[in-house]
């Protein structure tokens, strides 16, 4: 087992990765900007080195820095949590170089799943089924037009260096296709340095389902079950909860068994994703995520698998230990995200927390850095909060989720708390009985 660990990242899945290094004995240094100085990942690490000024290019995605800091705290890995560098093969090949263990995949596999082009043709070849589109990037409007036609409309135009759904274009229609595909293009190119993009069907009210996979050195994979992320606002999750209220044991077994037997012949190591659309009882890949991801939590309620603490095991050359007719499912989880954002703007509210009061009681977990007085910079991410309920099955958890949001208070800045109380009691979440249009239909409905 690692000795000590440098935690490349802030907030709340900082204290994630410094909770589960605390129960494995392994000590933590955290980095932080100047903008993050008070902040309580700094405050619980055993050590701590300032990194940069508040802009993240500057800070936590600064990779000298981060590779500095390592040696100068004497580390022997790194993990990269979530965001910012955790799916960056460079930084992942740079951490390998200076000697420090990267606690995460290869970097060829992050390079294989970062790509969606080429992930998509992976999962092809490994057996799983995929979003029907084209094998590769298109090369000019006039072929993107003929493979239209191909795919039929409505497509949806997808950069190969997507993520957080940014650079998706939709063509309703042929004459819309020109125009949806240079914006795209142009979108690609501003936010991730690649223009090249790729169409894909445009699913009609797909379900968003992804399937947990945890692999280490040995050849040993197991799933453990999926998540359900339909509950989303432009293309952001939500609301997360396991297992989906859509699927069969059947239909989790076979799903399940696909996607661990896809990681297995693609030799991944470490924690991972597979996100699918399922409509029709049939299930589509889109892409891999090859970190840890926001929604973990639901499924660690339902397995007791701490999945943090196994990513950094396997990651330490430990294997499993456990097959997957060892795991269990048990009960529901539901998870909430908390964003600091004006309610009906979405605009996020960064600021003083004047008064912070978490929920609790049984099977409430609150995955958080807030406290009273902290401050929410406006540099980064809104998340400030994961309220994570379970329950015995999916009415219980509704029940303790629609509590736990009643009792929490965060003061001083605005947050989606009200529209999370307002979800929990919609007939058609309570019916389980959504896509992942559902929220963005449900919101303009209530205004
Ligand atoms: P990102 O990496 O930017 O999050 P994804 O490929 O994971 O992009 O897609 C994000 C979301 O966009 C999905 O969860 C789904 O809601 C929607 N989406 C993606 N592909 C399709 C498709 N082919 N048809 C309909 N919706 C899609």
């Amino acid at each position: 087992m690692f000795r000590k660990v440098l935690i490349a990242n802030r907030g709340e899945i900082a204290l994630r990765i410094q909770r589960a290094c605390r129960d494995l004995g392994v000590a933590t240094v955290a980095v932080h900007s100047t903008a993050d100085t008070d902040s309580m990942h700094v405050r619980l690490a055993d050590e701590s080195v300032c990194i940069g000024p508040p802009a993240s290019r500057d800070s936590y995605l600064n990779k000298a820095a981060l590779l500095t800091a390592a040696s100068i705290a004497d580390v022997d890995a790194i993990h990269p949590g979530l965001g910012f560098l955790s799916e960056n093969a460079g930084f992942a090949a740079m951490v390998e170089e200076h000697g420090f263990t990267f606690i995460g995949p290869t970097p060829e596999h992050i390079a294989m799943m970062g790509d969606k082009i080429t992930a998509k043709r992976a999962a092809k070849e490994a057996g799983v089924p995929v979003v029907p589109g084209t094998d590769g990037p298109v090369q000019s409007d006039g072929e993107a037009i003929r493979l239209a036609h191909e795919i039929g409309f409505p497509v949806l135009i997808k950069a190969a260096g997507g993520g957080g759904g940014k650079g998706m274009q939709l063509a309703q229609r042929p004459e819309e296709l020109e125009r949806a595909l240079s914006m795209a293009k142009r979108e690609a190119q501003a936010n991730f340095g690649n223009d090249a993009v790729y169409l894909e069907r445009y699913l009609y009210r797909p379900r968003h389902i992804e399937v947990q996979i945890l692999a280490d050195n040995h050849g040993n994979v197991v799933h453990l079950g999926e998540r359900d992320c339909s509950l989303q606002r432009r293309y952001q999750k939500v609301v997360e909860e396991a297992p989906s209220p859509a699927l069969t044991p059947e239909q989790r077994a076979s799903i399940g068994e696909i996607a661990a037997n896809a990681v297995r012949r693609i030799g991944y190591r470490g924690v991972g994703t597979m996100e699918f659309l399922y409509t029709g009882g049939e299930f589509f890949f889109i892409e891999m995520n090859t970190r840890i991801q926001v929604e973990h939590p639901i499924t660690e309620a339902i397995t007791g698998i701490d999945l943090v603490r196994e990513q950094i095991r396997v990651a330490a050359g430990e294997p499993l230990g456990y097959s997957q007719s060892d795991i269990r499912f048990s009960g529901h989880a539901i998870e909430c995200r908390v964003n600091a954002e004006h309610a009906r703007t979405f605009v996020p509210s960064p600021g003083r927390v004047t008064g912070y009061h978490p929920p609790g009681g049984i099977g409430v977990r609150i995955d958080s850095h807030l406290y009273d007085g902290c401050m929410v910079p406006p540099h980064y991410d809104s998340m400030v909060s994961k309220l994570i309920v379970h329950g015995r099955d999916r009415d219980m958890c509704r029940q303790r989720l629609q509590r736990a949001l009643g009792e929490y208070v965060i003061a001083g800045i605005e947050t989606n708390l009200d529209l999370h109380r307002r979800i929990v009691t919609a007939p058609d979440f309570a019916a389980g009985d959504y896509d992942i249009h559902w929220l963005e239909r449900w919101m303009a409905e209530q205004d």
